[in-house]
């Protein structure tokens, strides 16, 4: 077996993908240099400075069942920073505030009849034991649905959350998106009528990024920031290596974190059928607005929406998590709305998110005093959640792509788990593990 240790290897995105797979590999001998186009490392999990604190853009939470997450935080010494709360759901519905937590939530569930509330509790306790992915990946979400929990259920729960998630009509979704949701839900809790215990880093996701980047950078990792990738360049079918503003640099393999269609841009040389592939693969974006209060709004971590004229998804107020002593005393909520590929919403200009966001929030909270609010910060991202049609798990490209030294590690792969931290760090661990398997046969090439 040849020494991994003489390959140098280059990484395209500097996100928790990106990172965690520098950490691997540089902990499997590997030279690693790390390529980011922003100047902070993070990608979606990067954070706002905000009068010397660190916000996260987005909000991030980690289950008490996200173990590779957990794993890695302890690995990278971060692990003084994660703090375990109990959080509380809640949901909104013709302009009331129910709690949806437990089944003794959903038995009192009123906009539910009792035959209605029963269903909603079978389908969440059938989810947990259907194993069988492929399946679920087959059967169109709303059959799925109604099957087991019934129209009526369907029609006041689960349609309306499904078209705000989704932005349009769900009719090419499969089960498994509600499926892996209410697995990784229930993960949380031991037994169901036990509590739901989230944890969150202080300094939010970031803490993880820079411990990690720390441990990297002390196993030699190189972290160019600000530095885009113009090109994978590819010479008689292997990566020869990447191209920035100032030329070719040469790599032994290069490994891409970025969304597929991105991917695709920056790799003209690779086969056109592969790049039909990437370029094929649709993304929900995000508009997310942060709202910083001076006080506290409601017990929820996630209040769900059913209402159709509200433009956002969900309230999601972070520090019914986070301590707000963590984010100088201030109280943080986000209003997401995941947006179509193509809706004109990613190209709202601030002002008009904002005026038409808080007029719908002052219908919610009729209380609502203009007085409570210290900010209103617009966030946006084009790629988020990848969109998965109706069996097409096939069309998942490989990370082992088909030219020889480029690999793929993107969030596409994750499916059908979710698009999230524990999700991507288990990705990432997997491909470390199978280009340093590759590695260890370059030399004899
Ligand atoms: C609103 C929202 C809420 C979320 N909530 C949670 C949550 O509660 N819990 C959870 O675990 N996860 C959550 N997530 C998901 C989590 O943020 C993602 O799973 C994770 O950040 C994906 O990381 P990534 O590295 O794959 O992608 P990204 O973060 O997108 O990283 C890709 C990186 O590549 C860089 N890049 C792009 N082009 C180039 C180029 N040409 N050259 C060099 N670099 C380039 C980008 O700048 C970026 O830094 C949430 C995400 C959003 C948007």
């Amino acid at each position: 077996m040849s020494n991994p240790n003489t390959q140098h290897i280059a990484i395209v995105g500097g996100g928790v993908m990106g990172v965690t797979l520098a950490y691997h590999l540089a902990q499997g001998g590997m030279r690693v240099t790390l390529y980011e186009r922003g100047d902070q490392l993070g990608g979606l999990a990067s954070y706002m400075p905000y009068h010397g604190l660190r916000i996260d853009r987005f909000y991030h939470t980690i289950l008490s069942s996200d173990m590779s997450m957990q794993t890695l935080i302890k690995e990278s010494g971060a692990a003084g920073r994660l703090h375990f709360t109990e959080t509380k759901q809640g949901f909104y519905d013709d302009g009331r505030l129910y709690p949806f937590n437990t089944p003794v939530d959903f038995m009192r569930f009123p906009p539910l009849n009792l035959f209605q509330r029963f269903r909603l509790g079978l389908q969440v306790i059938y989810a947990q034991f259907e194993n069988n992915a492929a399946k679920m990946d087959r059967i169109p979400v709303k059959d799925w649905l109604v099957r087991i929990g019934g129209r009526g259920v369907y029609e006041k729960v689960w349609a309306p959350l499904l078209r705000a998630k989704f932005d349009s009509e769900t009719t090419d979704v499969p089960a498994t998106y509600i499926w892996s949701r209410l697995r990784r839900m229930m993960s949380t809790r031991q037994g169901v009528t036990s509590k739901e215990m989230m944890c969150y880093l202080e300094g939010g996701y970031y803490s993880l990024i820079e411990a990690l980047a720390a441990r990297c950078e002390e196993a030699g990792v190189v972290f160019n920031l600000g530095a885009p990738i113009e090109e994978i360049v590819v010479e008689r079918a292997r990566a020869l290596g990447v191209r920035t503003t100032n030329g070719l640099h040469r790599y032994d393999a290069v490994i891409s974190t970025l969304q597929s269609p991105i991917f695709s841009s920056l790799i003209p040389g690779a086969p056109r059928s592969f790049r039909d592939l990437l370029d094929k693969q649709e993304y929900l974006g995000v508009l997310c607005p942060l709202l910083i209060l001076n006080r506290k709004l409601t017990p929820y971590y996630v209040l769900n929406i059913t209402d159709k004229s509200i433009p956002f998804t969900a309230v999601v107020e972070t520090t019914n998590l986070i301590d707000p002593k963590h984010v100088g005393g201030h109280h943080l909520v986000y209003l997401p709305k995941y947006l179509a590929p193509g809706s004109e919403l990613l190209r709202w200009p601030d002002e008009q998110v904002k005026a038409e966001w808080l007029g719908h929030f002052k219908r919610m909270f009729p209380d609502f005093d203009a007085a409570w609010m210290t900010d209103f910060i617009v966030q946006r991202a084009r790629y988020v959640e990848p969109l998965r049609p109706i069996g097409t798990t096939g069309e998942i490209p490989p990370a082992r792509t088909p030219v020889e030294r480029l690999y793929l590690s993107n969030t596409v792969m994750v499916y059908p788990d979710l698009n999230n931290g524990e999700s991507v760090t288990r990705l990432a661990g997997k491909v470390a593990a199978r280009v340093l398997e590759d590695a260890a046969g370059w030399s004899r090439e």
